[in-house]
């Protein structure tokens, strides 16, 4: 039995980073965590999927290569040889991140851990190892469990995968493949198993995908993915999924049968059940209906000495949707938040307004800020400017490959609240556009910066006429 000044339960985004700024700062941590260090991000999220991604850009980088004067002939891809090299990575870094923890001096306890009740005004912790459980106590308790993809409960969902199935498991690739949601998730699966050579299907119950997005990305990025070979079918509704005597998955939508070998929904994610059956209820912990924990603007729970952060924890105190900003860069620095206000005397908040966002889609897409409807709907006088074109790199091609860029103005300060891209690179660029939304740039001082040229990036600085709406 040990006794901490701070217990963090999760070994995600983060509660590593609140685990190790703590210990950085003096206090003593332990850190439980049930499954392999690193969390969604690094075993089952981020990682794997950027991996992936870059997979399945390679088929349309060699047809670029073409044009350029490269012999290539027919690329054929090895996805067992994607999928162990990406198996060695995820390993070295989860190797790496218990080895920053050891570093920082943070015990770890391998096991899944239970709050128990307050004693002698500390928290009781039980963790379930394997080698039988351990009791140990702390100040004060960091819940960072995170979140799990939820499906909805219609016949044959049995049929069906995750995103966890997708980035941990698959295998072999299948013929046909078809996904149900398109949000972040289903957008970058979709984009990769495509890219891939996976005959895909995207099946959306609204018009477009990426709700909440402004909506001429929402409409860019559709027309991208069509141009890559995705077959995109809007207003489908399944109704209930099956499986043939020849093992095909069929669904029956409301427009009709779809076909797939492999079915994944992705269909957003919940803390539930990560943030039940861990004593939440018992200390009389307040969570939302989908198992929320609620946390004030510091992340404190309602039971003092209790915080929590990412994507189980509910933002919406903060007036924000709270869906946006389930990413692990929020994760981290809301851990770190949490060491600096206690260890480091350092109280300090998270700028949630300009939180950078892509979605690693083909092509990619890049947000930050308000989209048009949404700066419209806060009254905001608004100037957008916007501008499309063919890149430099597609232009030997002289195929149909289109870059978007969208600046959202309010003309009363003149600052750039909003910035929208898609195309190559997005997610690369949007990074340096939320750098200068967050110093409070105005759209006089993007036209007064210099562009890099020639560039993609550059046309953020040089957009002039605004459009007539
Ligand atoms: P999202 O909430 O982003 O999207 C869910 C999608 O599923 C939406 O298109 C939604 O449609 C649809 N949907 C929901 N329920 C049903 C249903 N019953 N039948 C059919 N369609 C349904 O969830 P994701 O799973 O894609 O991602 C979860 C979170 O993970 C994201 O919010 C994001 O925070 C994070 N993430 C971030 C990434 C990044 O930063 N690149 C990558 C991956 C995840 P509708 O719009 O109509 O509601």
């Amino acid at each position: 039995m040990a006794h901490y000044d701070l217990f963090v339960i999760g070994g995600g985004s983060g509660g590593v980073a609140c685990a190790r700024r703590s210990a950085a700062y003096g206090a003593s941590v332990g850190l439980a965590e049930g499954s392999r260090m690193g969390g969604t991000c690094v075993i089952r999220g981020c990682v794997p999927k950027k991996l992936m991604h870059y997979a399945g850009l390679f088929g349309d980088f060699v047809q670029t290569a073409r044009s350029f004067g490269w012999k290539a002939g027919h690329p054929e891809h090895d996805f067992q040889a994607l999928l162990r090299a990406r198996n060695e990575e995820i390993a070295r870094l989860n190797g790496i991140y218990v080895g920053m923890l050891e570093k920082a001096g943070v015990a770890i306890h391998a096991g899944r851990a239970t709050l128990g009740p307050h004693r002698d005004g500390a928290f009781t912790i039980e963790v379930t190892t394997a080698g039988g459980p351990e009791h140990h106590s702390a100040d004060r308790v960091v819940v960072a469990v995170g979140a799990r993809p939820v499906m909805p409960d219609i016949e044959g969902i049995e049929h069906a995968v995750t995103s966890d199935f997708m980035l941990e498991e698959i295998y072999p690739l299948p013929r046909r493949f078809t996904v149900v949601g398109a949000g972040y998730i289903g957008l970058e699966i979709a984009g990769i198993m495509n890219g891939l050579g996976a005959d895909t299907t995207l099946l959306l119950r609204g018009e477009e995908p990426l709700r909440g997005f402004d909506d001429d990305l929402r409409r860019e990025i559709t027309a991208g993915l069509e141009r890559h070979g995705l077959t995109i079918r809007p207003k489908t509704v399944v109704r209930r999924i099956a499986k043939n005597a020849d093992g095909a998955i069929v669904l029956d939508t409301d427009r009709g049968p779809v076909e797939a070998d492999l079915l994944l929904y992705a269909t957003g994610r919940k803390p539930i059940p990560q943030t039940e059956n861990i004593g939440l209820e018992a200390l009389g912990v307040e969570k939302t209906a989908d198992g929320s924990i609620c946390v004030d603007a510091a992340y404190r729970t309602n039971v003092e000495g209790l915080y929590a952060v990412g994507d189980g924890s509910d933002h919406a105190g903060f007036g924000l949707d709270a869906g946006q900003h389930d990413l692990t860069p929020v994760a981290i620095a809301e851990g770190r938040v949490i060491a600096e206000t206690l260890y480091n005397d350092n109280p300090h908040g998270v700028r949630y307004d300009t939180i950078p966002t892509a979605v690693f889609a083909t092509p990619q897409a890049g947000s930050v800020g308000l989209s048009e409807a949404y700066a419209r709907a806060l009254d905001y006088d608004i100037a957008v400017y916007t501008t499309s074109f063919r890149p430099m790199l597609h232009s030997l091609e002289k195929g149909d490959q289109r870059t978007m860029m969208k600046l959202i103005v309010d003309k009363a300060t003149d600052r750039v609240i909003g910035c929208h891209m898609v195309g190559d690179d997005a997610s690369e660029i949007i990074q340096g556009l939320a750098v200068a939304m967050t110093a409070g740039a105005t759209k006089a001082q993007f036209d007064a910066t210099v562009g890099v040229h020639p560039s993609t990036a550059e046309e953020f600085v040089t957009m002039y006429q605004p459009v007539q709406r």
